[in-house]
């Protein structure tokens, strides 16, 4: 059977052939990797902008594409950053859910969205 982790293990494999046969392993560093996310990250955020809430009902199909298309985007360089800095992806989000489960107890925070430095 397929789990979470075996997929991004599948798209880990992919985008070190895609990059191999294309030579740009060298290229792929991690701050080049890093500033890439953060220009996928923006062009996500650029669908939704002026948009009242994001919701599917105030999308087009263009838009719903385009949406489906820079999550790809963001996940693929997150994972080939992941990758390329020796971080086990899918450890590395159960450890930081750890994390917050301890920082946002839910019996304490329970439709609460401040921050735990403001309760
Ligand atoms: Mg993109």
């Amino acid at each position: 059977m397929s789990t979470p982790a075996d997929s991004l293990l599948d798209i880990r494999t992919r985008l070190r052939s895609f990059a191999d046969e294309r030579d740009w392993d060298q290229f792929h560093t991690p701050k080049n990797l890093a500033m890439a996310l953060s220009v996928e990250v923006a062009e996500l955020v650029e669908h939704y902008q002026w948009l009242p809430t994001g919701a599917d009902a105030e999308l087009d199909e263009a838009k719903r594409t385009g949406i489906r298309h820079e999550l790809a985007d963001v996940l693929m360089y997150l994972v080939r950053l992941a990758d390329k800095s020796g971080v086990d992806l899918h450890a590395a989000v159960l450890e930081k859910m750890e994390l917050n489960r301890l920082k946002y107890p839910a019996e304490q925070v329970r439709g609460d969205a401040r921050k735990s430095t403001e309760y």
